[in-house]
């Protein structure tokens, strides 16, 4: 096959798959491209104007950034994505409280059907001595504050609870998570990879004192995430991440990546922009896509909470239609099996298993998951596939 050819076959995809991913946004490439080309400065030059330039460039971005979550601009620490800080906060929690109250036991309360991200480098604390209590989630696969006051001890230095789940697509409670966080005076993270840009976040009044998310999953490019550290109110103190030339107010050392912090900040400013009208259009088209569903298949069910979810998030189980049986029909539709990260994990999906959802379950599980770019005719292209394999299995 040409390259031609091959990019006709991906236009032809029926891209349902936006927890995963999300193109580009049009706006946002334009406004880096040149970062690559005649603006190449390094943003710590400053005794030329391409310096300069690129200061001011990465600047409005940590302000566009800010903007979007209710922060400070210096409370704004780029990252090359949720992952890396994710790490950060429990790498640069751990080695500050070592170091600085070295007498004292740290508690961390998480739950398992966080991100890998979240859950392995908190498996890691807990082998080098850090007391852990994973809490569960409910039917409706949320982490209620109830468990959350359970789980507290005297010892319990963070709470760390995702903002929607990606794989569930249940959002958690987060502002009341952070008021009994505030209430006890524990830090609380939230791992807000799958909501920022589609719900609103205000970091101040939910009490979040720490936040991750990473760009591609809001149409700016992949590599490119923030970490927010709260500066006030109390001001959060964790070590650095990496150490060196003292970019990212000396926690996070390393050229900033000028292009994509560019992307990220234009993205940021979008999403805010286009907040309600993306946010309103992507509960339409799943609740479209579900009823459509529905009546396909009567005996689907909708899995997580039935309305506080991630806009554009499905995650349903069709009993009978297995992914042995549906996969190989799904021509080009492009959906996921639980999430990007656990679709080939030997073990199945963590989130579907805490929520208690046996093997079989498992296995006719399908996320599909709707983005800024799905038009209302790819939705009922979608169905079209589900009602020919649905007939096709009848025969
Ligand atoms: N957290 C959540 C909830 C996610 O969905 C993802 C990506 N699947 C990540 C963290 C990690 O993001 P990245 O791979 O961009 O670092």
């Amino acid at each position: 096959m040409s390259d031609t050819d091959l990019s006709a076959k991906k236009a032809a995809t029926l891209y349902f798959d936006h927890s995963a991913t999300t193109p580009v946004d049009p706006r946002v490439l334009t406004k880096i491209i040149p970062f690559f080309s005649e603006s190449f400065g390094n943003p710590s030059s400053q005794n030329h104007a391409l310096g300069w330039s690129a200061r001011n460039s990465v600047e409005e971005a940590r302000n566009q950034v800010a903007k979007l979550l209710g922060a400070q601009p210096l409370e704004i620490n780029f990252t090359s994505g949720a992952t890396e800080s994710n790490n950060w906060v429990f790498s640069g929690l751990f080695s500050y409280l070592k170091r600085e109250r070295p007498q004292e036991k740290i508690h961390i309360i998480s739950a398992l059907a966080e991100h890998a991200s979240v859950v392995e480098p908190i498996k890691y604390l807990e082998e080098n001595g850090v007391m852990v209590t994973w809490v569960k989630m409910s039917p409706m696969g949320q982490v209620t504050p109830e468990e959350i006051s359970r789980a507290i001890r005297p010892e319990t230095k963070l709470v760390s609870i995702m903002s929607g789940n990606n794989e569930i697509g249940s959002l958690n409670p987060i502002k009341e998570i952070g008021a009994l966080c505030k209430q006890h005076s524990i830090y609380f993270h939230t791992d807000a990879t799958q909501t920022v840009g589609k719900i609103p976040i205000d970091v101040v009044d939910m009490n979040i004192h720490l936040l991750s998310f990473s760009g591609h999953k809001m149409c700016a490019p992949k590599g490119a995430g923030a970490l927010y550290i709260r500066r006030r109110d109390p001001k959060v103190l964790i070590d650095p991440y990496m150490r060196g030339g003292g970019q990212e107010h000396g926690l996070r050392s390393g050229t900033v990546n000028v292009p994509l912090v560019v992307g990220l900040g234009e993205a940021s400013r979008l999403a805010l922009e286009e907040l309600n009208s993306t946010r309103a259009q992507l509960t339409e088209m799943a609740y479209t896509l579900w009823n459509g569903i529905k009546q396909i298949f009567p005996e689907a069910t909708l899995n997580g909470h039935p309305t506080e979810r991630i806009p554009g998030h499905l995650s349903l189980t069709i009993p009978g239609f297995s992914h042995a049986k549906v996969l190989p029909k799904l021509g080009g539709l492009a959906l996921s099996t639980a999430s990007a990260c656990s679709s080939d994990n030997p073990h199945g999906s963590p989130a579907l298993h805490a929520l208690g959802m046996d093997t079989k379950a498992m296995e006719s599980t399908y996320r599909l998951t709707i983005g800024k770019t799905t038009t209302p005719q790819q939705i009922q292209e979608v169905l079209e596939i589900f009602r020919k394999i649905q007939k096709g299995s009848s025969h």
